[in-house]
């Protein structure tokens, strides 16, 4: 796998004139290397690689990273990154402008290195996955929707929404994975309005609906699922636009296929809204790319630019927000597929009133 990334990469490179590419972030190393570590740099020549670490990491390095030589490095790092480039040869090397901080570039510059900013390099490779990835990714989504339906199996009023949240991720753990993907949200009652709220100590209580935006990492791929039930008979307007987002998540995920463009997903899902008088309450995009992190590309919003292609993941997450009143969001990851998507976050999507 490393071979073929870093072959895809140095093709990259050679089309947009650069001799090298200095990676420095954790998804760099285990996407072009395989290493899981989380500190060092990798630099990447067009002959040659290595990937610099220190000694917390090097023995793990040198057990897991393909198609780099591995060295520990001294103090400063930049001074083996440079000496590394210096030797690899080449007068152009792409750095990316996103993640390289501005301290970390001056002290680089004051090794005499020539750095070319570039813009998602290894995010646009990383856009459509390979076979392996497509299995952790499987993974991670089975146990995500897997755990959920356990924990909503087991949701009832006098929990607090931290309740819940403690107890999905330790569910997760047992069934193999790693941890959370992110911060779970768990979003009860009127604090269902808020689109990204984080579990509180808020008590469940009858009549809520609730949302749960959860996901998991397994071998460094992470997954994204939301489900939102009811507790016992929620407002008749919550049960309404439930209906609404759920057949505005379905013509999402029916309008995700190759060629078309991510942001005709989102106007898919945005339209259903829209017609139903709710588009104001809809702030946010349809969704985004899934792998190496929660959040990577394509990006689904009106302003999108990407194409869908097969082998791409990504979620599609439409949602409803009623300051006063609650919320609703429903979400999968999907995998684009020869003929459209397949949904790897299957779980019942009709209202459960629980
Ligand atoms: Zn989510
Ligand atoms: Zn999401």
């Amino acid at each position: 796998m490393s071979e073929q990334r870093l072959g895809a990469l140095r093709e990259r490179l050679t089309q947009d004139g650069l001799d090298g590419f200095l990676g420095f972030r954790e998804q760099d190393f285990r996407y072009l290397v395989g290493f899981s570590g989380d500190a060092g740099a990798l630099v990447v020549g067009q002959a040659d690689a290595l990937l610099l670490t220190d000694s917390r990491y090097i023995e793990t390095a040198q057990a897991e990273v393909r198609g780099a030589r591995t060295a520990q490095h001294g103090q400063p790092l930049v001074q083996d990154v440079a000496a590394a480039m210096r030797q690899m040869g080449g007068e152009r090397w792409g750095f990316d402008a996103e993640s390289v901080s501005y301290g970390l570039y001056q002290r680089l510059q004051a090794q005499g290195t020539q750095l070319v900013p570039t813009q998602g390099i290894v995010l646009s490779l990383r856009m459509v996955k390979d076979r392996e990835e497509i299995a952790r990714l499987r993974r991670a989504c089975a146990i995500a929707a897997d755990a959920l339906e356990e924990l909503i199996d087991r949701l009832r009023p006098g929990m607090t929404e931290q309740d819940a949240a403690v107890w999905l991720e330790g569910r997760m753990r047992e069934m193999g994975a790693e941890g959370a993907a992110f911060p779970f949200i768990v979003a009860s009652g009127p604090r269902g309005s808020l689109p990204h709220a984080g579990a509180s100590a808020r008590v469940l209580q009858a009549g809520d609906m609730v949302t749960l935006d959860v996901g998991c990492r397994y071998l460094g791929y992470h997954s994204d699922i939301t489900r939102t039930v009811g507790l016992g008979t929620p407002a008749a307007e919550l049960r309404q636009i439930y209906e609404v987002v759920r057949q505005a998540q379905a013509a999402g995920i029916a309008a995700a296929r190759p060629g078309v463009l991510a942001r005709d997903v989102d106007r898919a899902a945005r339209e259903v809204i829209a017609a139903a008088g709710y588009g104001e309450r809809f702030g946010h995009g349809t969704g985004h790319g899934v792998g190496l992190e929660i959040h990577e590309w394509p990006q689904v919003s009106t302003r999108s630019d990407d194409t869908l292609a097969v082998g791409m993941v990504l979620t599609v997450e439409p949602g409803i927000y009623l300051p006063g009143l609650g919320g609703v969001r429903i979400e999968d990851t999907v995998l684009v597929t020869a003929d459209g998507a397949e949904v790897l976050t299957p779980s019942p999507k009709s209202l459960r009133m629980l």
